[in-house]
């Protein structure tokens, strides 16, 4: 049992300091690392910095990827933006690890055997497993009474659970209220910042996702028209905050939308989030635009259990936003594809590709979140990694 935490080597990092500001850790303990016990607990339980190199390596853009030359617009790859989440991660969660005694703990809880979640969840895992971060996962078939759900993600939810972070994933069967078990994770617990109730002190892993791709390839945003093209909790809405907050000038576009088309245009930045594939053709941008495709579409091969979600698991490895294959270029049939018609890329300033744009951001944001929630929990702020800080002026937990 650890009965206090000395935090004072912490304040010599590059990776920033912790706040001073925040008290001695409470000297919780953490008596019992598996918690409830219904939990699947994975990992290794150490910073794993080799397998965490190799899934950088792998999920680096291959040169087949490659589709425009030195005069083609700039092509917005998350991996290397994601790799400097990683880095910053790896040296909190080492620290934590040491001084702590046991790692950082992300918990999912699917309802239902949705395949798409099946991989997406693949992802989180692997980049959680890579960090050395310990994994847990419990599925619920879909048949328990919803209060035995919410009872299990209460429950993860408590100082003494080896648990740091709750995911729902999401969908959820229909006849489920998504809403009731995402209000039955704790605030300082929400990870995904998608309680329906009360403001999360952590941002959605998406819409941050988009905020540290721009900033990384130096792209400014304030004074910038952006137009947003849907309005979802998970993406659209979060993003116009972080937007508006960086002093962009913002448009939020949806279903009910007359001539988007008109709306788009007008968008130094346009960043599509409406889950229709190729929505936006070439006559929706401006020349010179700057795209963020949010959209993830499977093409040709809908997943269907068994072998192929193996497949695309194991790929899942390698590429954590859940590219089928990275021998195919992106916007071909047989990957993934977005809502951005390819065909609108030659007449761009830049585009996040799908696949290998915003998922790589996402997952990453997801572990910095975890480990921001797990400091939190001992008391400690972490200076957040300097991609994504801007993103967090009044979500102090
Ligand atoms: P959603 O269905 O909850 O919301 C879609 C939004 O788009 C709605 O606000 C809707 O009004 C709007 N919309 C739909 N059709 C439209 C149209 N024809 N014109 C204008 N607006 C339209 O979806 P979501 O959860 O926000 O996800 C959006 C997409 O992003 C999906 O393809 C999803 O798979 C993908 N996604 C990707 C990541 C990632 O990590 N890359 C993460 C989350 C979601």
């Amino acid at each position: 049992m650890i009965k206090s935490f000395d935090f004072n080597g912490l304040f010599s990092s590059d990776h920033g300091p912790v706040d001073s500001k925040l008290q001695s850790a409470a000297s919780a303990g953490h008596e019992n690392e598996d918690g409830n016990g219904d939990g699947h607990r994975s990992g290794n339980g150490h910073g794993n910095g080799d397998g965490l190199d190799e899934l950088i390596a792998k999920n680096r853009p291959k040169p087949e990827t490659e589709i425009t030359g030195d005069s083609g617009p700039r092509i917005l790859w998350g991996a290397p933006v994601a790799k400097q989440l990683y880095d910053w991660c790896r040296h909190w969660h080492d620290l934590y690890l040491a001084r702590v005694g046991r790692p950082v703990g992300l918990g999912v809880v699917r309802v239902g055997d949705d395949p798409a979640s099946q991989v997406y969840i693949g992802h989180k895992r692997a980049s959680a497993e890579a960090l050395g971060f310990a994994f847990f996962q419990h599925v619920f078939s879909g048949q328990e009474a919803p209060s035995v759900i919410e009872s299990h993600v209460a429950a993860w939810c408590h100082p003494r659970s080896p648990v740091n972070g709750v995911i729902v994933q999401l969908p959820v069967p229909d006849g489920h209220d998504k809403f009731s078990y995402l209000g039955a994770v704790q605030p300082n617990w929400d990870v995904d910042g998608l309680h329906p109730r009360v403001r999360s002190p952590f941002v959605p892993c998406t819409p941050l996702g988009c905020l540290a791709l721009l900033r990384a390839y130096r792209i400014p945003v304030a004074g910038k028209h952006c137009v947003i093209v849907g309005r979802s909790p998970l993406v659209g809405r979060p993003l116009a905050e972080l937007l508006l907050t960086a002093d962009a000038t913002v448009t939020v576009a949806h279903s009910k939308t007359i001539d988007l088309a008109q709306i788009t245009r007008q968008g130094a930045i346009v960043i599509a989030a409406a889950g229709k594939r190729h929505l936006l053709t070439p006559e929706y941008f401006q020349s010179g635009a700057i795209v963020l495709d949010v959209g993830i579409h499977r093409q040709d091969k809908p997943i269907d259990g068994g072998k192929q979600l193996d497949a695309l698991s194991d790929d899942s490895v390698a590429q954590p936003d859940g590219r089928a294959s990275v021998k195919v270029a992106a916007g071909t049939s047989g990957a993934l594809s977005g809502d951005v018609d390819p065909q609108s890329y030659q007449d761009l300033g830049a585009y996040s590709p799908v696949p290998g744009g915003i998922g790589p951001t996402t997952v990453a944001c997801l572990m910095v979140n975890t480990l921001v929630a797990a400091y939190r929990q001992h008391g400690f702020d972490l200076q957040l990694p300097d991609l994504i800080a801007s993103a967090y002026p009044c979500r102090g937990g």
